[in-house]
């Protein structure tokens, strides 16, 4: 039998309320020992699910803070066992007393995402809605959070489950055709077997193709400023932070390390972990040590950074520092702005930078740093660039590299079997490829997870969900 946990579910520190929960068969015990209703003639063991009872806890003998009770019965409950939630005020004072309160009467501390295990292991949840709680709760955009709340409402697993039918009556055909060969089963049609896999291959590569644009409203990404000094990129900073984050001046050398700051873009949704790095350029042999170990941190995170935001400034030909920074970023998710149109407008010296860069970037983005109506432009380039503009949040989506790593698992395996049939093999052949695939999907969905897979799941939960 399990047994009877608490935790803190609302962040600590200041706040309204907090609540804690108490999820176990011993919950109302627990919460028996340590609860006072106002009114004297109500019993907590006689609470039925879903109703509240007011009152105050108690620890040590000493009344404390006025307390609500939210009663959940088993199995109607998140976790699937009886959960009762308390509220208190907020702070940690009366929070951290409820706890060791319930302590004292028996209850255990949660460790990181008990409660969403117990919903898994009683049947509440699948492993997909598991992760799909996870990023609801991490999620910062609501875009991000809306995808989130798509995968926790089963698209992703009514999608898998799609794909799992589709095999599931194709590998049954097989079967019977490949094992009894002296009864009458109809021979499945090659045509029709190649019909069947290419369609579920698509639909593996497009929740495939999905995953990155994903993660990126889920998670943001991690952004590279980078250029010469004095072409504007601390200014172009503030203008995506909205405020003067980093410190703009006219004097060559002035950011000396990696700035971080994260900032939502417009109404893209997507969430830049900015860095804004030192200007890059030749410090020569005997130049500063701390802005030359700047620039190296510099070419690092160019290397790193999910966008590179290259900054060049337009009133000034380019020259071959800004050209070492373009040829770095060919390859790469990387835009190059071309700063200061205000001085230089759209005349030669834009058509000259515009044909230099080409060659090294995804796309080239005019704009005026200092003026707020630059970033609109930006906006759309970016969630054009990280494939976040075309994504309907509300579809299935892959939320997580262990279910992507799954899915391509699974894709391949289908690739495999039309190859097969393209080279010339016998139907078992593909018949092998679609179980490899089969077993792929069922540890996608969970239904096939070992021990260790839900254990890595949950390691990155927080105490409380
Ligand atoms: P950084 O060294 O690349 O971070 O460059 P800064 O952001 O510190 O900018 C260098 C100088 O260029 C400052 O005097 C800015 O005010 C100026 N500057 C930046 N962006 C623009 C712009 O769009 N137009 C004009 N006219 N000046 C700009």
């Amino acid at each position: 039998m399990s047994s009877t946990i608490c935790a803190l579910a609302t962040p600590p520190g200041a706040g309204g309320i907090a609540v804690v929960r108490v999820s176990g068969p011993e919950a109302y015990a627990v919460v028996g020992e340590i609860f006072t209703p106002r009114n004297p003639a109500k019993r907590i063991a006689e609470a039925k699910g879903y109703t509240a009872m007011l009152g105050h806890y108690h620890l040590r003998g000493e009344e404390m803070d006025e307390t609500i009770a939210l009663f959940f019965r088993a199995p109607h409950s998140y976790t699937g066992e009886d959960v009762i939630e308390l509220s208190v005020h907020g702070g940690n004072a009366m929070a951290q007393g409820l706890l060791e309160a319930l302590y004292l009467a028996g209850a255990a501390p949660a460790g990181p995402g008990e409660f969403t295990r117990r919903a898994l292991e009683n049947g509440r949840m699948s492993l997909t809605q598991a992760e799909a709680v996870m990023e609801i709760i991490s999620a910062e955009g609501r875009q991000g959070a809306a995808l989130a709340k798509s995968a926790l409402d089963g698209a992703l697993a009514r999608r898998i489950a799609g794909i799992q039918a589709a095999l599931q009556t194709l590998a049954a055909h097989l079967t019977a055709w490949i094992d009894y060969p002296e009864e009458d089963v109809p021979e499945v049609s090659q045509a029709e077997l190649i019909a069947t896999l290419s369609e579920q291959r698509d639909t593996l590569d497009q929740l495939i193709a999905g995953y990155g644009a994903g993660a990126v409203l889920r998670r943001g990404v991690d952004c590279v400023l980078l250029g010469r000094p004095n072409v504007g990129k601390s200014t172009l900073l503030n203008l995506l932070a909205g405020f003067d984050r980093a410190i703009v001046t006219p004097i060559a050398g002035t950011t000396r390390d990696v700035l971080e700051q994260a900032v939502m873009l417009g109404d893209t949704g997507i969430r830049l972990n900015l860095f804004d790095t030192a200007g890059v350029r030749d410090v020569g042999e005997h130049g500063d040590a701390v802005e030359a170990e700047g620039i190296r941190r510099s070419w690092k995170k160019l290397e790193e950074a999910g966008l590179v935001l290259a900054v060049f400034d337009l009133a000034a030909p380019l020259n071959e520092e800004d050209l070492e920074i373009a040829r770095r970023c060919q390859g790469r998710p990387a835009l190059a702005i071309l700063n200061k149109q205000d001085l230089a407008g759209q005349g030669e010296a834009f058509t000259a930078a515009q044909q230099q860069l080409a060659p090294y970037f995804k796309a080239i983005i005019p704009l005026t740093a200092r003026d707020a109506a630059s970033l609109q432009p930006l906006c759309q380039a970016v969630a054009q660039l990280l494939g976040t503009a075309n994504l309907d949040p509300n579809a299935a989506a892959l939320c997580s590299a262990r279910q992507l790593s799954a899915a391509k698992e699974a894709r391949d395996a289908l690739a495999e079997a039309l190859n097969s049939q393209e080279d010339g093999f016998g139907l078992d052949a593909a018949g092998v490829c679609i179980s490899d695939a089969q077993r792929a999907l069922a540890r996608l969905t969970g239904e096939d997870a070992t021990e260790a897979t839900i254990d890595e799941v949950f390691s990155t939960f927080c105490v409380g969900k």
